[in-house]
């Protein structure tokens, strides 16, 4: 009889795993790819009605983690895989009513040259000399993890880790630097600290170490697809489509056992039998799905918080600036007047092809722990965003096109501890043959570790097949 598999979620989790077995299979199967929503992609989507890249979630993934780059060229993608613009280098940090610089040489959070720091207008005099305590202070002793905030707050002081370090680096997990494990968002923190008391001296001595620093990436650290990251989901798709089922508009209530393996109950009560099962849902999705898991299993899932994120998407036309759009865009820190929590000059950081003549914004919205942001409706966000724009930027004029993404429970929170509690998940989930979970929750948000636990789970799955 024919294999049949159930892959629950249809996010970029779901799609690549669904794609890869398809691929690994050494015999045909009977591929059931389930998703909630009535569209693929999850977080990813990408608006192009304006003839502009406009992305609602992510925009980019990292060149140096392979697999998203990998997976582009295998669709066929390779030929539009573009690089972000040589011209134009970093963000700036928008404090006190003005645009700075970030300062050169910080890395993970530790200020590594401390001539930038020294230069820099977000730090008065005194704070700049609370960097150097760094040097002097005793190591901070803590068991396995400790808050990444608490680390760097104890060696250079509030004003550099609230107006530099936490724009910086909570950006990508859109979390609190004083709840982020560091463990599993800085490792390299605690292997410096471990090495020699002062973070800034073993930090230069790690750069030095690193004699010939790797050559830069031709198109730079990240890349994206010139059509946006949507053609990513859509060669999945069409891939999915030609060999399997893929249903929308179907959300799954619950994963049961079976004698010959697993009943993927859907909220209609149709059941999709199957003998193995990925589930590539958020975790307090698998936790409400996972029936046949322990009590304690299943808070292991779904104790893990999320948060809550929209974005803006804005085209304007160009006479809507009178400064110049030189950078890739501005991190915005805790407490300014402005709500935004970051924006991006999308033409500037981008090399689209695209030719229209207007200027694309992206602003993103939502903090950790901030839970007003999806009470508001979208006119309310709307003029918070042209508040900001003025505030921030000058810009009174309205955008010719806008979009409020909003994104509810869209990013796992690493809190400290996190380490342990993703590998007594994995423990859990190895129980149960047939079963795989994956997903953003596990150690690294990224698309391309997205892809990566997507193709091991996959061919963990086909390997089991082979030997049993
Ligand atoms: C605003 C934003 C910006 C980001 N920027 C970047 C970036 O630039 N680069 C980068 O590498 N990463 C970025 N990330 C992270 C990355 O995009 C995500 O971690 C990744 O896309 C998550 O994919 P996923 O498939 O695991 O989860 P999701 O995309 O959340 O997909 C899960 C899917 O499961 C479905 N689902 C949920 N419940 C059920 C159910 N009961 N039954 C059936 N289906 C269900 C959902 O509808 C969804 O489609 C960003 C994330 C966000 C939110």
């Amino acid at each position: 009889m024919t294999r049949r598999v159930v892959v629950v979620g249809g996010g970029i989790s779901g799609l690549a795993a669904a794609y890869r077995l398809l691929q690994e299979s050494p015999e045909p199967i009977e591929l059931v790819l389930v998703e909630a929503s009535e569209r693929l992609g999850g977080v990813i989507q990408t608006d192009r009605s304006q003839g502009v890249v406009l992305e609602g979630g992510p925009d980019s993934f990292l060149r140096r983690k392979p697999e998203a780059l990998q997976l582009s060229e295998e669709l066929g993608l390779g030929a539009e895989v573009i690089g972000t613009n040589p011209d134009v280098r970093g963000a700036y940090i928008f404090h006190n009513g003005r645009f700075h610089d970030i300062p050169d040489g910080v890395q993970a959070g530790v200020p590594i040259r401390l001539e930038g720091l020294f230069k820099t207008e977000l730090l008065n005099q005194s704070e700049k000399f609370r960097l150097m305590a760094d040097l002097a202070l005793p190591r901070l002793t803590f068991d396995e993890d400790i808050a990444l905030g608490r680390l760097l707050r104890y060696r250079f002081g509030d004003a550099y880790v609230d107006r530099i370090a936490a724009p910086m680096m909570s950006g990508i997990y859109a979390g609190d630097i004083d709840l982020l494990s560091c463990a599993v968002t800085a490792p390299q923190l605690l292997k410096l600290q471990q090495r020699g008391r002062s973070l800034i001296q073993e930090a230069q001595k790690e750069a030095a170490r690193a004699a010939r620093p790797a050559p830069a990436a031709p198109g730079g650290m990240f890349a994206t697809l010139a059509r946006g990251l949507g053609s990513l989901v859509d060669a999945l798709e069409s891939r999915v489509r030609s060999q399997a089922r893929v249903l929308l508009g179907s959300p799954v209530e619950k994963v049961a056992r079976t004698e010959g393996g697993y009943a993927v109950v859907l909220a209609n009560q149709e059941t999709l039998e199957a003998a193995d099962v990925i589930v590539a849902v958020p975790a307090y999705q698998a936790a409400r799905m996972l029936a046949f898991w322990d009590d304690a299993e299943r808070a292991l899932l779904a104790e893990i918080p999320y948060a809550d994120l929209a974005v803006i998407g804005a085209v304007y036309q160009p006479t809507a600036f009178n400064r110049p759009l030189n950078k890739t865009g501005f991190l915005v820190p805790r407490n300014q007047v402005a709500e935004m929590t970051a924006g991006t000059w999308v033409r500037s950081k981008w090399n689209y092809p695209d030719t229209v003549d207007v200027v694309p914004v992206r602003a993103f919205y939502g903090r950790a722990g901030d839970v007003s942001l999806l009470t508001k409706a979208d006119d309310a966000m709307m003029s918070q965003f042209r508040q900001d724009m003025g505030y921030i930027m000058g810009v009174t004029d309205a955008p010719q096109y806008q979009r409020v993404f909003r994104i509810p429970q869209a990013m796992p929170q690493y809190l400290v501890g996190h380490q342990r509690r993703a590998a007594a998940i994995r423990e859990a989930a190895q129980r149960w043959p047939g079963l795989r979970v994956i997903g953003s929750y596990f150690d690294g948000v990224g698309i391309p570790d997205c892809i990566r636990h997507a193709n091991q789970a996959a061919s963990e799955l086909v390997r089991s097949w082979r030997s049993g």
